[in-house]
C-alpha cells in the first residue's frame, strides 16, 4: 500500500500565535483545522513563511523515534533569523513537535511509510505597509502526514535534468528553508519538465557549478570516496547530507566538501555513482542525467552499490535496526 506523500493530515496539531512578539504554547495539542488569519497578513504579502520537514520512524524494538529532532529545531531556529521573524525558542519549538507526535501515533504507517512532520511560522502581522519591515507577529504550527515513497516507485534509478542558465534561488536565500525558494524554481522546472516527462528533478548548475536539485542535495560517490558541495549560502544545508558525510565516514569513505563541475559528471558517470539526498528522498539513486542534447547514465543506469549501502546504513539508523554512534533519534512512545 502506499500513502500518498502530504495529502493526508493527522488528527492532531500545535499551534504557537505570539503576543507581543513571543509565542504562546499552551501544551495541549488541538483538532485539525483551518485557521483563520488577516487578508493583510505579513506571510500572504510579503513571504513572511519557513517551514521544516523531518520524520518519525517505527523502530525494530516497537518504539517511536523521532530522526535528528534537534538538528531540524536548530535549523528552524535559524530560518526564523534569516527571514527576521519573532525569534523562536528552540525548547518551546521541540516541545510542540514532540507533543504533536505522541498525539498522533496511532496514524503513524509501518515501515517503509513513517509520520512527516512539517512545523511551519508564518508573519501574521496585519499590515500592507510593512513591505520592508520584519513582521511583529507570527503563528507558529505543527501538522504531521502519514507518509510513504516520495518519489513514485520506491527505490528506483532517477532521471535528472541539468539547469545550467537558471539559478534555483538566490545565493542570499539557499539556506533558508521558505516556501519562496521553491516559488523561484518552479516556473523553469516546469518549463524544462513539459520537454521531457521522463524528468524526475532539475539539477541546478548554474554555469557549471552544482547547487542541488528542487529539493533535494547532490552526491558523487565511487568505492572510496563521496564527494558533495561545500556549505555555502547558495543551497539549503540537508540534514541528511550531513547524516550522510557522518555514515560514510563510519563506513571508511574519504569525504570531499567541494564544488562540483559539470564537466566532471561524464567520468565520474563512467566509473562512479551519483545520488539526491533528503527527509522526503531519503538516499535516491541517479540513473540518469539530461544535458541539453546529451545523455549521461552512471553505470548501467541502476542503483549503484556504494549508494544502496549507504542508504541501507541510513535507514537502519532511522528504523533502530543500526546503533545510533551519532545520537540522532529522540524516542517519543515506548
Ligand atoms: C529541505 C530541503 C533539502 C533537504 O534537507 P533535509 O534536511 O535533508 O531534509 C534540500 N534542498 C532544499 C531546497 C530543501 O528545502
Amino acid at each position: 500500500m502506499t500513502v500518498p506523500f502530504g495529502t493526508v493530515f493527522c488528527d492532531w496539531m500545535t499551534t504557537a500565535p505570539t503576543k507581543d512578539g513571543v509565542y504562546q504554547y499552551g501544551g495541549n495539542v488541538e483538532p485539525y483545522g483551518d485557521f483563520s488569519l488577516s487578508p493583510a497578513a505579513h506571510a500572504l504579502h510579503y513571504g513572511s513563511a519557513i517551514f521544516e520537514g523531518l520524520k518519525a520512524h517505527w523502530q525494530v524494538d516497537g518504539s517511536l523515534a523521532i530522526f535528528r529532532l534537534d538538528d531540524h529545531v536548530t535549523r528552524m531556529c535559524q530560518s526564523a533569523e534569516l527571514l527576521r521573524l519573532p525569534a523562536l525558542d528552540a525548547a518551546v519549538l521541540r516541545q510542540m513537535i514532540v507533543d504533536t507526535v505522541e498525539a498522533n501515533v496511532g496514524e503513524v504507517p509501518p515501515p517503509p511509510g513513517s509520520l512527516y512532520i512539517r512545523p511551519t511560522l508564518i508573519g501574521t502581522e496585519p499590515n500592507i505597509g510593512a513591505a520592508a519591515t520584519p513582521t511583529s507577529e507570527a503563528l507558529l504550527y505543527i501538522v504531521n502526514c502519514p507518509v510513504g515513497d516520495y518519489f513514485k516507485g520506491g527505490v528506483r534509478p532517477l532521471t535528472l535534468l541539468v539547469e545550467e542558465d537558471i539559478p534555483r534561488t538566490t545565493p542570499q536565500f539557499g539556506m533558508v528553508k521558505s516556501g519562496a525558494n521553491y516559488a523561484m524554481a518552479l516556473s523553469p522546472t516546469l518549463d524544462a519538465m513539459a520537454e521531457n516527462a521522463a524528468v524526475d528533478q532539475i539539477l541546478f548548475a548554474t554555469g557549471g557549478d552544482i547547487t542541488e536539485t528542487g529539493a533535494a542535495n547532490f552526491f558523487l560517490a565511487d568505492d572510496d570516496r563521496v564527494v558533495t558541495r561545500q556549505l555555502d549560502s547558495s543551497f539549503l544545508h540537508g540534514v541528511t547530507r550531513s547524516s550522510v558525510i557522518a555514515l560514510a565516514e563510519d563506513l571508511g569513505y574519504e569525504i570531499q566538501e567541494r564544488p562540483i563541475e559539470l564537466e566532471e559528471l561524464e567520468d565520474w558517470a563512467g566509473r562512479g555513482e551519483a545520488f539526491l539526498s533528503g527527509t522526503a528522498a531519503v538516499l535516491s539513486p541517479v540513473g540518469t542525467m539530461l544535458r541539453g542534447n546529451s545523455k549521461i547514465v552512471f553505470g548501467d543506469g541502476e542503483p549503484g552499490t556504494n549508494t544502496l549501502r549507504l542508504r541501507e546504513s541510513l535507514v537502519a539508523i532511522q528504523n533502530g535496526s543500526g546503533d545510533d554512534l551519532h545520537g540522532w533519534r529522540t524516542t517519543v512512545q515506548s
